[in-house]
C-alpha cells in the first residue's frame, strides 16, 4: 500500500514555517557518521551491561532461555502475550518435526485503558479472566490431560524483568505507557499463577519471556540462523544469543548449550550521539516515564505519530501554519503510526489522504497544499531517524557478536558454530507493526544498514518473524516444560 515514497520537494523561497521545521531537521538528522558512533556506543554498552547489574543503563537482561526451540517440540501449550495495546490468549498443539503447528487458536483482546492505569490486581485478574473464558473452549481435538498433569503456558510480558528462572522474574519498571500500582518489584508469574487460582484456572506458568525473545524462539523454530529477535512496534527491544563465557555477570554454572539469550532492553539505550531535539525532550518530560526509554521514545510507534503532533502544535501556536490552534491538535497521542503511514504515502497531486488526516485527527477543517507538505516532509524527517537509529542499533548488536564483518570471532561455542549454515548470513528475526506495515520504515532501515555495513551487509537479514510472542512462548513453554522426556 506504501508502494513509492519519491517525492520531488520544490525548493521554493522559504516561509518561516519552512524555516523552523528546518531548525527541527537539523537536530535530528541523523548522518553516517553520528550512527556510527551510535553503534559503537550501543556496543560498548553492551560489554558493561554484561558485566555487572547496573554496569550500564543497558540493562542486558539474562532471559535463562539456554536452548532455543528445535523442532521436534510435542503437545499442548497456551501462550499468553501482555505488552501492546492488546491481550492475546494462545492454544497450540505442537506435533514434532513433521507436522510441526497441528492445530492453533487464539483470541485477543484490546486492554481497558483504564487497566493500563489502575492495580496490579486489576490488571492480572482481567487477564485470568480471558484465560479462563478461552480455556473453555479447549475442544476435544487436544487430546486429555495425562493423569497428574496441569496444562502449561508461555508468558509473554514484554516488559523488563529481572528473571531468576526460566519461569519466575520481577518487573523493573513499566514501559510504553502502562502504569500499574503494585507490580514493580514483584513476581509477575506469582501474581498470574495467584490470578488464575481466583478464576478457577488450573495451569502452570512454565516459562516468563520477553516479546524480543518469543520472536527469537519462533524465528529459530523455522530458520537455524536466526540469532537475533528485534521489536519495531509500540515499543522497541532487540535480544540476541550470546556466548556464554562472554556474561561475566552470569553465576550459574556451566550451561550445557554454551549460550544464553540476551534480552537487552535497548529501549533505555542512552548516548550523548543520540540526535534529541526539543520537542523529544517536552515528550519525555510529560510522559509517564520521564528519563526513561529515551532510544525507544526515538523509534517506536507509540511515539512516532506524537512526536509529529508537537512539533506542528509548536508551529500551529507560533502562527505559522494553520488558522489557529485546534483542540484536537492539543490532546496527547491522537496521531498514531497508522495515520502518519498513510499520509506519507498519499500519492495523489493535492495530498487529499494528508488533508483527510488533518481534518480528522485535529479537527482542521482547512489547510494549504503548502501546509501538507510540511506535514509529509516532517512525517519523512521523524520515521527516517527512527528508522536509521534502529539500523545503527542492529549494526551495534552484529558488531558485539562478531558478525558486522570487521572480525573473524563469533562465538566460542563448539556446537553454537556447527549449528549455523555455512557462509549464510546472521538472521535477525523481527515483528513489529513499524516493520510489517510501514513499508518505508523497513526500506530505510535496511538501507541504513547497507550504508553502515557497505559490503558486509551480506551478511545480515532482517526477516519478518511474526507471532513470535505467541507460538514462539508457547515453543519456549514445551522447551522448558516440567513434563518434558529428554
Ligand atoms: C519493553 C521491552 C519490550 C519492548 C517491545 C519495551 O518498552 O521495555 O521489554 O520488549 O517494549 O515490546
Ligand atoms: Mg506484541
Amino acid at each position: 500500500a506504501y508502494a513509492v515514497y519519491q517525492r520531488v520537494y520544490v525548493v521554493k523561497a522559504k516561509s518561516t514555517a519552512a524555516y523552523k521545521l528546518e531548525e527541527f531537521r537539523k537536530a535530528a538528522s541523523t548522518p553516517l557518521s553520528k550512527l556510527r558512533s551510535i553503534s559503537n556506543a550501543l556496543c560498548t554498552e553492551m560489554h558493561a551491561g554484561l558485566i555487572k547489574d547496573g554496569g550500564s543503563r543497558l540493562k542486558m537482561l539474562i532471559s535463562y532461555v539456554d536452548e532455543l526451540p528445535n523442532g521436534h517440540e510435542r503437545g499442548v501449550f497456551y501462550a499468553l502475550d501482555l505488552g501492546g495495546t492488546n491481550f492475546r490468549v494462545m492454544r497450540v498443539k505442537l506435533a514434532g518435526k513433521a507436522k510441526r503447528v497441528d492445530k492453533s487458536e487464539s483470541i485477543e483482546v484490546s486492554i481497558p485503558p483504564e487497566a493500563m492505569l489502575g492495580t496490579s490486581e486489576e490488571l492480572f485478574d482481567f487477564i485470568a479472566n480471558e484465560v479462563a473464558k478461552f480455556q473453555k473452549t479447549e475442544g476435544p481435538e487436544y487430546g486429555s490431560l495425562p493423569p497428574g498433569q496441569k496444562r502449561e503456558l508461555g508468558f509473554t510480558f514484554s516488559f523488563p524483568c529481572n528473571q531468576t528462572a526460566i519461569d519466575g522474574g520481577t518487573l523493573v519498571r513499566w514501559t510504553k505507557g502502562f502504569k500499574v500500582s503494585g507490580t514493580v518489584g514483584k513476581d509477575v508469574v506469582k501474581l498470574l499463577t495467584e490470578a488464575l487460582t481466583r478464576k478457577g484456572v488450573d495451569m502452570r506458568v512454565a516459562a516468563l519471556v520477553n516479546d524480543t525473545v518469543g520472536t527469537l524462539a519462533g524465528g529459530r523454530y523455522n530458520n537455524n540462523d536466526v540469532m537475533v529477535g528485534l521489536i519495531l512496534g509500540t515499543g522497541s527491544n532487540a535480544c540476541y544469543v550470546e556466548d556464554i563465557h562472554d556474561i561475566p555477570k552470569w553465576t550459574g554454572g556451566p550451561v550445557e548449550s554454551g549460550e544464553m539469550v540476551i534480552n537487552m532492553e535497548w529501549g533505555d539505550f542512552y548516548s550523548a550521539h543520540l540526535p534529541i531535539t526539543d520537542v523529544d525532550r517536552e515528550l519525555d518530560e510529560v510522559s509517564v516515564n520521564p528519563g526513561e526509554q529515551p532510544f525507544e521514545k526515538l523509534i517506536s510507534g507509540m511515539y512516532l505519530g506524537e512526536i509529529v503532533r508537537r512539533v506542528l502544535l509548536k508551529l500551529a501556536e507560533e502562527g505559522e501554519i494553520f488558522d489557529g490552534v485546534t483542540e484536537k491538535l492539543r490532546e496527547r497521542f491522537v496521531l498514531k503510526t497508522p495515520d502518519i503511514s498513510q499520509a506519507h504515502g498519499d500519492q495523489t497531486v493535492d495530498l487529499t489522504a494528508v488533508g483527510r488526516m488533518l481534518k480528522n485527527r485535529f479537527g482542521i477543517e482547512k489547510s494549504t497544499k503548502e501546509e501538507r507538505e510540511l506535514v509529509v516532509d516532517l512525517i519523512e524527517t521523524v520515521v527516517e531517524r527512527g528508522a536509521r537509529l534502529a539500523g545503527a542499533g542492529i549494526v551495534g548488536v552484529l558488531k558485539k557478536i562478531g558478525r558486522d564483518g570487521s572480525s573473524k570471532r563469533f562465538s566460542s561455542s563448539q556446537k553454537l558454530n556447527a549449528r549455523l549454515t555455512a557462509g549464510a548470513p546472521t538472521v535477525v528475526g523481527v515483528d513489529g507493526g513499524l516493520f510489517e506495515h510501514y513499508a518505508f520504515f523497513r526500506n530505510t532501515m535496511q538501507g541504513t544498514i547497507g550504508q553502515l555495513l557497505g559490503d558486509n551487509a551480506k551478511l545480515v537479514s532482517l526477516e519478518l518473524t511474526k507471532d513470535g510472542s505467541g507460538i514462539g512462548a508457547a515453543l519456549l513453554a514445551a522447551t522448558y516444560s516440567k513434563y518434558k522426556t529428554k
